[in-house]
């Protein structure tokens, strides 16, 4: 951990910054080791206080003191008895910082105007700052790299157990059910996101909430599924049919898998996440269904299940050994439903690792 907040600290110090507040919990957990979860964004299991030149604090509430004892550490823990900004005030004044920066993209505005009272109050300049732990995260460690792969395994044994049970008659519903508490027997912590059960024309919604649609012969079903193991993500999507394909579905499956094959063969260090976008989405629109593929190519995976890098036509950015990454073409046609395929990979120095190994498209 030690190296992580080494290299936050030169950041900060090649902007200036004398410190950041760290309040984005994923961030927090990242450079401290504290695996408390926040309820909500009102609900902050604590905030980190980390300083350019010196001491790193964990500002947290009573019930979390002993958790942040053992988890944290490198980090002095100090506990506010009445709120967060009493504790920063003192903080503030013992530590004579001038520019303070913090997390533009969570942070509730009451927080903020706090924050900026006392700011004001210290004679200290708030600086906002998006991405700067992110970036960091981007990158994964050896270590942070087996939770992955342990979360991919974990997460083929549940769909492949659940696969084995899918018949007609069972409603999206009761089969989203069935995979989270798979999930849960099988040693997940919990699902990394709400899992998609989208039958027949409910597939044409890439992000479709199971309903009571029972299952049926012959339809597309898209099951877009992720669990935690050891605060880390897995996220995998699989098309499957029950009984016999019509020529439809199976061309749209074998378009979807190639856009992917395409993605996957392009994705290496040195090019830019556009660029792998491009390779695959260039497959579909061939095929002229540009115009139902409506989503990115992929996003990065780690302690959040969406996080950068992104394979998307925004992103300039170069990619690295080290990344994870989705590669999740799909088509989508209104009336009809959708083919959606996604597998996780990580970018090595020659080109890229596929972390799945389940083929259950090679099925239909
Ligand atoms: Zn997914
Ligand atoms: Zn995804």
């Amino acid at each position: 951990m030690s190296t992580t907040l080494d290299k936050l600290r030169r950041r900060l110090k090649r902007r200036g910054l004398d410190a950041l507040l760290v309040s984005q919990p994923e961030n927090r957990r990242y450079l401290s080791g504290f695996t408390a979860a926040d309820h909500g964004i009102s609900e902050s299991a604590g905030v980190l206080l980390v300083t350019a030149a010196g001491p790193s604090f964990l500002l947290t509430d009573g019930r979390y003191r002993l958790q942040a004892e053992q988890e944290a550490a490198g980090f002095e823990i100090r506990v506010y008895p009445r709120g967060l900004f009493p504790l920063l005030r003192r903080l503030f004044s013992s530590l004579a910082l001038k520019r303070l920066a913090f997390e533009s993209d969570y942070l509730l505005h009451s927080v903020f105007v706090g924050l900026a009272r006392l700011a004001a109050e210290k004679g200290i300049e708030l600086v906002p700052l998006t991405g700067l732990v992110e970036e960091l995260r981007q990158l994964k460690s050896a270590a942070e790299l087996a939770l992955i792969e342990q979360a991919v395994r974990l997460n083929e044994q549940v769909f492949a157990e659940v696969y084995g049970q899918l018949r007609p008659g069972l409603s999206e519903r009761e089969v989203a059910a069935l995979i989270e508490e798979t999930m849960r027997r099988r040693g997940a912590e919990g699902p990394s996101f709400p899992t998609i059960v989208a039958a027949g024309p409910n597939g044409a919604m890439p992000h479709a909430v199971p309903t009571g649609r029972l299952l049926a012969e012959g339809e597309p079903i898209i099951i877009d599924m992720g669990l935690k193991v050891g605060g880390y993500c897995s996220d995998m999507t699989r098309t499957v049919v029950l009984g016999q394909p019509d020529a439809r579905t199976l061309a749209m499956i074998r378009l979807v898998r190639q856009a992917q094959r395409a993605g996957l063969a392009a994705l290496r260090p040195g090019v830019a996440g556009r660029h792998v976008d491009q390779v695959a989405r260039r497959v579909i629109e061939e095929a002229g269904h540009g115009d139902h593929f409506g989503h990115s190519l992929g996003h990065g995976v780690g302690l959040n299940v969406h996080e950068g890098p992104s394979l998307s036509y925004r992103n300039r950015k170069l990619l690295r050994p080290g990344m994870v990454l989705t590669v999740e073409p799909g088509v989508y046609l209104p009336g009809w439903g959708g083919v959606r395929l996604e597998n996780m990979a990580v970018v090595t120095e020659a080109g890229c690792r596929l972390l799945n190994r389940d083929t259950t498209f090679l099925d239909v």
